[in-house]
């Protein structure tokens, strides 16, 4: 029989409404309270100075919370207390007595995870299905992954008697908060230091959430302790000189700046800083599949993402009908409230950042490059910037040199696996790479010549706690994910 439903004129079909309904997360199990003290040696503790800042939300710029600014005197007390707890318990904590309380917080944050989510999207602006199904699960699977190695060390390291170091500090960014977080803290505690943690200023929530849970967890006190504050807090906690282990995320500014304050000191560091990573499609790639790489490796979480594919390298045969195709993708990105189901991008994470985005953009359009931007609306208050790519980019373009941090893709196209390989290496960053091609011979021939941490094949921006992760170059050192990022946090000499 056949179907006699009649079909829509092309011009009716043109004014069907085929978007989304609204399907905003709830909020109602969240509590954000209105002040947050320090968490120092098991206690809260509001900040000797007194003094606070405010935490807002980015999709809307409605204050969320008065946050305690911790000062040098706060950084002392929270490395005496981090001691103190070394020295008298965690040092003397067997791995298995360890692994347990990490095992619990995996646990609980798992019971926990949709109140993490909104939580972090809430202060963050990232959207809701990446906290719920990207940070929370990957910050859940580093306790459980670290949990399993606190007992078999030896193992580990076989015939180095591994040692913890002592007291750890760790600065951490805005992009992920919470991940952020369980990647610096559960290979410490699993290792047997004990931690100062400053979370950043714009996104302090889930991880006082985070020592909430440790207290649940019934972690010793002094174990961990929260530090919150600005640039100041962080530079402060890096140089005291009872620390024994620095590790930092963020920007490579700050990152040198750290390595020269701690030059000739002995305390061990490790950096993971910016990067620019090439995205390199090759013209026998399955280009569907290439454009959904390319989407998800650059906006990707804002494009605020370390190892986003911002460097777009397409080989020139195929470059016009992938362009094309891309744009079309593009168009169907939603734009909009980060706690709608269906937002595939979210807020920019803070007016400076927003600010930093279109300077950098603005670069791009006076160097000569073609701007194309989602024709999508925005909302009226908050920070927000459309999905865009720059085509006609040339390699000395800021936009193709820089960091931008934002959902902004530069176009550059090769001829040759040579040419590929020699812009993919040429910028002062190494920290990832994606290769898209039909070849396995022609992945692995680029995987070795690319200077770039971590090289994705068919695929990009995958994570996993068992895999090392880190850069070269202006990227920093040192690993962080699977046994790498274990040894910088023990003593294997
Ligand atoms: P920062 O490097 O300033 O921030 C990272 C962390 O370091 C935050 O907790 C920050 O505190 C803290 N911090 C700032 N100054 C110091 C200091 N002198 N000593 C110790 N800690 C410090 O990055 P921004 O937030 O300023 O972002 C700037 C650019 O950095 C971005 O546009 C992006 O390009 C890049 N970036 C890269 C990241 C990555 O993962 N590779 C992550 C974040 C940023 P506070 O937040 O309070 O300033």
């Amino acid at each position: 029989m056949t179907d006699q439903t009649p079909v829509p004129a092309a011009s009716t079909l043109e004014t069907l409404d085929l978007g989304y309904a609204p399907a905003p997360e709830a909020t109602d199990h969240v509590r954000i309270r209105d002040h947050y003290g320090l968490l120092i040696g098991g206690k809260w503790v509001d900040p000797a100075s007194g003094k606070g800042f405010k935490t807002v939300n980015p999709a809307t710029e409605v204050v969320l919370a008065e946050v305690a600014e911790a000062g040098e005197e706060d950084v002392d007390l929270a490395v005496k207390a981090a001691r103190a707890a070394y020295d008298k318990l965690w040092s003397k904590t067997s791995g298995t007595q360890r692994a347990k309380y990490l095992f619990r917080v995996a646990r609980v944050l798992q019971e926990r995870a949709r109140e993490f989510a909104v939580l972090e999207t809430i202060d963050g602006g990232k959207p809701i299905k990446e906290s719920r199904d990207v940070d929370l699960p990957l910050a859940a699977a580093h306790f459980f992954y670290y949990a399993g190695w606190a007992d078999k060390l030896d193992y580990a390291f076989p015939g180095r008697s591994p040692r913890p170091l002592g007291v750890a500090a760790q600065v951490i960014p805005w992009n992920f908060p919470l991940l952020m977080a369980a990647w610096k803290l559960a290979p410490a505690l699993a290792a047997g230091n004990t931690v100062v943690l400053k979370p950043a200023e714009t996104t302090p929530l889930t991880a006082l959430l985070l020592g909430q849970v440790l207290e649940q967890a019934e972690l010793p006190p002094g174990v961990v302790n929260i530090l919150t504050g600005a640039g100041a807090t962080g530079a402060a906690l890096v140089a005291h000189p009872d620390v024994d282990k620095v590790a930092f995320t963020g920007s490579t500014e700050v990152g040198k700046a750290i390595q020269r304050t701690l030059a000739g000191s002995g305390t061990r560091l490790t950096l993971e800083l910016g990067g620019k990573a090439a995205n390199i499609v090759f013209d026998d790639a399955p280009i569907d599949q290439a454009i959904e790489g390319i989407v998800n490796g650059i906006y990707f979480n804002q494009g605020h993402v370390c190892c986003a594919g911002s460097r777009l390298l397409v080989q020139e045969s195929i470059a016009e009908p992938l362009i094309a195709k891309l744009k079309r993708r593009m168009a169907t990105l939603r734009v909009g409230d980060p706690l709608d189901k269906n937002t595939d991008v979210g807020a920019i994470n803070s007016r400076q950042q927003l600010e930093r985005i279109e300077e950098l953009v603005a670069s791009g359009e006076a160097e000569g490059a073609e701007l194309y931007q989602s024709p999508c609306d925005l909302p009226a208050r908050g920070f927000w910037f459309r999905p865009t790519v720059f085509t006609g980019v040339a390699q000395s373009h800021r936009i193709a040199q820089e960091e931008i941090f934002g959902p902004v893709l530069s176009v550059l196209t090769f001829r040759t696996p040579a040419e590929a390989v020699e812009k993919a290496n040429n910028t002062p960053y190494g920290l990832s790479a994606g290769v898209w091609t039909d070849k396995g011979s022609r992945i692995l021939d680029l995987a070795s010549r690319l200077r770039a941490g971590v090289v994705w094949a068919n695929t990009f921006n995958r994570f996993d706690p068992t895999s090392p992760f880190g850069g070269y170059k202006e990227s920093g050192f040192g690993r962080e994910g699977g046994l790498h990022g274990l040894a910088p946090y023990l003593d294997l000499s």
